[in-house]
């Protein structure tokens, strides 16, 4: 006997979203999420689109109304401080969602669940998924176990891996695919009392740049908080120190314009948030060689992850997780839960990652700028414009094949597979 139609593993941006349009589908949802929420999390600038599967889950109103603040554009900084004309996203699609949000992870990833709950799903959190049940070879559920330490079991005809980078389906069937050009690290911490710009921009995410295209993020966040973190290559980062504050200080007095706009404030520990001030993140980029198994679905991080330089990751997990739910209704309702069945999902969201893909690498490519692409080519403006607010999912072959005169792009992943 199944309990439920739909077990989730992961109450991320993926997961609650999965969880939240399966209940409103109808489905029995079980979400098991290791951690109590609220719980820390890095990635907090999200890019426009985020507002569609938002507004599909019953959130968009919400976050109009939530103290996050708002986010008009993005601006690139170049190494010796300048700052060319902020990319604002209403000039290029006007519609409610070309204002989106920078947001505290922890507050933002605590709504969808609560949300998801609220939809009908039933959450446990402090439950940690170890390993996938199988019968005949196809996942038939979720061994788990409690906060106690009490050993579960649950069962479902389907289960969607949304645990982000703990990657259980990855993990288990060793599906990872590593990205070796995109082998980056990334140092970060919060800052308060930091400079905010004037107006409009004064939520705008900003990308710094370093010599050979190693970065900063500069991000405002509620009260007071900027998150600002550097992603660079490990030999540039630890080069001469494995000090986090020096290498940190270092790197931040390269350039003027993330000097200038640290100087008056501190840097501190947030409430609440653990280990910090510093953090750092390895295990850059990687994909899942497979979307599916039988009775197994990956969506989010889970699936793939690639870069945060154009703060795709978050809108690709709300938006995996909706596709994915809506792919997994489908296949119950069909009464096929073979992993065949959801080549048309994995299909769907490759298309739009590889996409993606190709501007990250080549945003790392010494030789390409995007200005140049533009005068070369000022029709293709909108096309770029759509992949950075997040119009991933269409045909993007002009685009790079121009950018292809100016930059190395990846070998194309093997379509049907994620
Ligand atoms: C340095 C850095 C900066 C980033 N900046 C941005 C940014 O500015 N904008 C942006 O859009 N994206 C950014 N990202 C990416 C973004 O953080 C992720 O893409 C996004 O969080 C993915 O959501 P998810 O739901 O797939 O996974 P997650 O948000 O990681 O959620 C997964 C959940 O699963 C739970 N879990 C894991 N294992 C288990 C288990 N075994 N059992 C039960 N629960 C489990 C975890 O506790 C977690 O709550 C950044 C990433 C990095 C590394």
């Amino acid at each position: 006997m199944n309990a439920y139609d739909v077990l989730v593993v992961g109450g991320g941006p993926a997961g609650s979203t999965a969880a939240a349009v399966l209940a409103m589908h109808g489905r029995r949802v079980l979400l098991l999420e290791k951690d109590k929420f609220p719980r820390f999390h890095v990635g907090e600038s999200l890019m426009p689109y985020c507002y569609f599967p938002l507004e599909r889950v019953g959130l968009a109103e919400k976050m109009k109304a939530s103290h996050f603040p708002k986010k008009y554009s993005v601006q690139f900084v170049t190494q010796d401080g300048k700052m060319p004309h902020p990319f604002y996203f209403f000039q290029h699609f006007d519609h409610a969602a070309s204002t989106t949000w920078q947001v505290v992870r922890g507050e933002f990833d605590h709504m969808l669940l609560e949300n998801a709950r609220a939809k009908g799903a039933e959450v446990l959190e402090e439950t940690r998924a170890q390993e996938f049940l199988r019968e005949g070879g196809a996942v038939c559920g979720v061994k788990a176990v409690a906060k106690s330490g009490e050993a579960l079991e649950f069962r479902a005809p389907l289960t969607i891996d949304a645990s982000g980078r703990d990657a259980l389906g990855i993990n288990r069937n060793r599906w990872r695919v590593s990205d070796p050009a995109l082998k980056k690290i990334a140092l970060w911490t919060y800052y308060k009392g930091a400079l905010r710009d004037p107006g409009m921009d004064e939520a705008a995410t900003t990308v710094a740049f370093l010599p050979q295209k190693q970065w900063f993020w500069y991000i405002p966040l509620p009260d007071d908080l900027v998150s600002v973190g550097v992603v660079a290559e490990h030999d540039y980062l630890f080069r001469d120190t494995r000090d986090p504050a020096a290498i940190f200080d270092r790197e931040a007095a390269c350039n003027p314009w993330i000097a200038r706009h640290l100087a008056p404030g501190r840097r501190i520990q947030v409430p609440g948030f653990p280990e910090g001030p510093f953090y750092v993140t390895s295990e850059w980029s990687y994909r899942s060689a497979q979307c599916a198994a039988d009775g197994l679905v990956l969506a989010g991080d889970a699936l793939g992850f690639l870069d945060p330089v154009f703060s795709s990751g978050v809108f690709l997990a709300l938006k995996g997780g909706e596709l994915a739910a809506d792919a997994v209704h489908a296949a119950l309702g069909a009464g096929d839960v073979s992993a065949a069945r959801f080549a048309a999902y994995g299909e769907q969201v490759r298309r739009g990652m590889e996409s993606m893909r190709k501007l990250v690498y080549a945003f790392y490519d010494e030789a390409f700028s995007m200005r140049e692409l533009i005068l070369r080519y000022p029709k293709l403006k909108g096309d770029v414009t759509d992949c950075l607010i997040g119009n991933l999912f269409r045909d993007f072959t002009e685009l790079f094949t121009a950018v292809g005169e100016f930059a190395r792009l990846p070998e194309p992943a093997v379509p049907g597979k994620a």
